[in-house]
């Protein structure tokens, strides 16, 4: 058998390492077995799917290394393999299940299904559809189909009965049906859900090994369902621990850097970023722990992964690139390696405009230009510091600015002038005092060159970071006021601020 992994982000944000974690798992499988390693787009979420943030999956995937055979931007012969360009295969198939009896149209109304819920939680029970439009008559259904209402496509699950998932690395999962919803194939516009569309997908591209998160298990139920009812073999089911951050909950981004890109920009070699990674829940069999990617394909072997929970620990990363820099790099490799990643001409000549007119001689430069590549600045709390401004308020303006910059699809100077402009005014501050410990969490200084055109320069990734570093420094904001302020930042959202 020609073995067929792929990896199925979503683009609905920034590049996460856990894509890049199942991407390596993925690839290392297929290239130890001579087989292919396909990357598809899952954008079926229209509302969330942008098109910048899948080109920066791509490029992050790219720099680390970890190329695929088959791709958006590689066309293979099973292609398109970016979802919204196959709807009509999914459309074809829910058609399948509908006239073979194993998915039916429900009509029921947003209000009822809330209704339905929260009487299931008042009765602690397992939340999921009760069935309601199952009973309805051919007749009925055509009916409502007339008069023009609403519905989506559910799947038909069995009301009782156990389901065994065989997972490579967990043996025998049983997962009872009943704790199994009714899952919505087909979304009123039309468009598949995730569910239909992975097992469309998998079975068309001939994949062969699924490997993603665990978090996926209690749906391999569904899936292996659709399987059954389309009368497909089901691909074997290999799912990976979650990477944690350091007190053990799911890596978020919260408690620790999750972007690609923040490790890009922070300097970290993609080699070692990529052997981090591989140490996390696999090991080398001579237990070395810097291996190229080279040297996990060729020892590659799932037995060697460990189900334990494997913790993203960014000071393991740095020893860890340190001994790249220093065992792989000779100096001729370290000063390309550095102009590559902030000193070369392109970034240079976006920076130098935003200085020019401020130095006579260049001695000068290396002082004002240090901050675009800085990872995090180092400044104290009194820096912070604002006349009139509690350091509550200040912790507000910057935990606003992170929320609103993560929102921020185009990243250039003028929406981000627009986003520091609304948020003075929704806060009723001078731009003046709202901009002050905005100018200390990215430069440093109180003084930069022009503040929205260097965080351009310097990317939404380490802007964030050094937003956050400036929270922190602050002392953090604790449980209590982030929920005062998630309460207050809604509010703002939903007065159209
Ligand atoms: N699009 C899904 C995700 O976010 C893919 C899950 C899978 O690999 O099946 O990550």
């Amino acid at each position: 058998m020609k073995v067929r992994t792929r990896v199925a982000p979503s683009p609905t944000g920034d590049p996460h390492v856990g894509t890049a974690y199942m991407a390596l798992f993925s690839l290392c499988f297929a290239r130890r077995f001579g087989g292919q390693f396909i990357l598809r787009i899952e954008d079926t979420d229209a509302v969330r799917s942008s098109e910048q943030s899948e080109q920066k999956i791509l490029e992050s995937l790219h720099w680390l290394g970890l190329d695929w055979d088959e791709g958006p931007d590689k066309p293979g012969p099973f292609g398109p393999y970016r979802q919204s360009e196959r709807l009509d295969t999914y459309k074809q198939h829910i058609d399948l299940l509908l006239s073979r009896g194993h998915a039916f149209r429900c009509f029921c109304t947003p209000e009822r299904l809330k209704c339905m819920r929260s009487e299931q939680i008042k009765n602690n029970e397992t939340t999921r559809y009760d069935g309601c439009c199952l009973s309805l008559s051919e007749e009925q259904v055509q009916k409502k189909l007339a008069s023009g209402q609403e519905y989506v496509v559910r799947m038909k699950v069995p009301e009782e009965g156990i389901c065994i998932i065989k997972d490579r690395l967990r043996g025998d999962i049983p997962i009872e049906y009943s704790q199994i919803d009714m899952q919505v194939l087909q979304k009123s516009d039309g468009n598949p859900t995730y569910h239909l569309a992975v097992v469309v997908d998998d079975h068309l591209m001939e994949i062969t090994h699924i490997i993603r998160g665990e978090e996926w298990i209690n749906s391999a139920p569904k899936h292996k369902l659709l399987y059954e009812y389309l009368g497909w073999d089901m691909p074997e089911l290999i799912h990976m621990p979650l990477l944690r951050n350091p007190d053990k909950s799911k890596l978020s981004k919260r408690k620790n850097p999750t972007s690609i890109g923040f490790y890009e920009r922070m300097g970290f070699l993609p080699e070692a970023v990529i052997n981090y990674l591989g140490m996390l829940g696999w090991s080398m069999p001579d237990g070395e722990e810097k291996f190229s990617l080279s040297e996990m394909i060729n020892h590659f072997d799932l037995e060697r992964i460990s189900l334990g929970a494997p913790i993203f620990d960014t000071d393991k990363l740095r020893w860890l690139n340190g001994r790249w820099l220093r065992e792989e790099l000779d100096d001729d490799a370290f000063a390309d390696r550095v102009s590559e990643w902030a000193y070369n001409r392109e970034n240079l000549k976006r920076i130098i405009p935003l200085i020019k007119e401020r130095v006579d001689v260049f001695s000068e430069i290396t002082d004002m230009i240090a901050f675009f590549a800085t990872g995090l600045p180092a400044f104290s709390e009194d820096d912070l510091a604002v006349k009139n401004l509690s350091t509550d308020q200040i912790k507000k303006i910057l935990q606003f600015s992170l929320w609103d910059i993560d929102a921020l699809v185009d990243w250039n100077r003028d929406s981000l002038n627009k986003v520091f402009e609304d948020l003075g005014e929704d806060l009723g501050l001078k731009i003046r005092d709202v901009l002050a410990p905005i100018f200390i969490a990215i430069s440093g200084k109180p003084i930069s060159p022009p503040l929205f055109d260097s965080m351009e320069v310097i990317g939404p990734d380490l802007t964030r970071a050094r937003l956050k570093n400036a929270i922190d420094i602050l002392g953090g904001v604790s449980k209590k006021l982030t929920k005062k302020l998630e309460k207050e930042y809604q509010a703002r959202r939903s007065s159209g601020g």
